[in-house]
């Protein structure tokens, strides 16, 4: 039997909360709107020139801890990050991406 947990999906299966999560969100497109104060290694510029988070191949967020699945910028995330918010629509579809907890 695999000891892998399943993400919850809706408020009814299990608290929604980014502890029982796998950072899902953290491979969306970041633009930088305004200047939070992120660390220029974690700047890309997307096809129009604007400022973005840069992503790794696989798509996740540069600036995100692969180990602990944390953001490593917490301080001076971007303020779209701050934003995003856990268990709005947009964070469930997020998690419906993605089925097990990633750490
Ligand atoms: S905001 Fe939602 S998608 Fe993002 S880490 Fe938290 S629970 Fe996961
Ligand atoms: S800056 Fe931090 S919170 Fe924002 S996408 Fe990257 S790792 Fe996630």
């Amino acid at each position: 039997m695999s000891d892998s947990q399943q993400i919850p999906h809706t408020q009814i299966d299990q608290q929604v909360t980014c502890s029982n999560c796998a950072a899902c969100c953290c491979q969306l497109e970041v633009m930088l709107i305004t200047d939070t104060g992120v660390p220029e290694r974690f700047i890309d510029s997307d096809q129009w020139g604007g400022e973005v988070m840069r992503r790794l191949d696989d798509g996740w967020c540069a600036a995100l801890d692969r180990d602990s699945m944390r953001c490593t910028i917490y301080e001076v995330r971007p303020l779209i990050c701050r934003e995003f918010e856990m268990g709005s629509p947009e964070c469930l579809e997020e998690r419906r991406g993605i089925n097990t907890i990633y750490r």
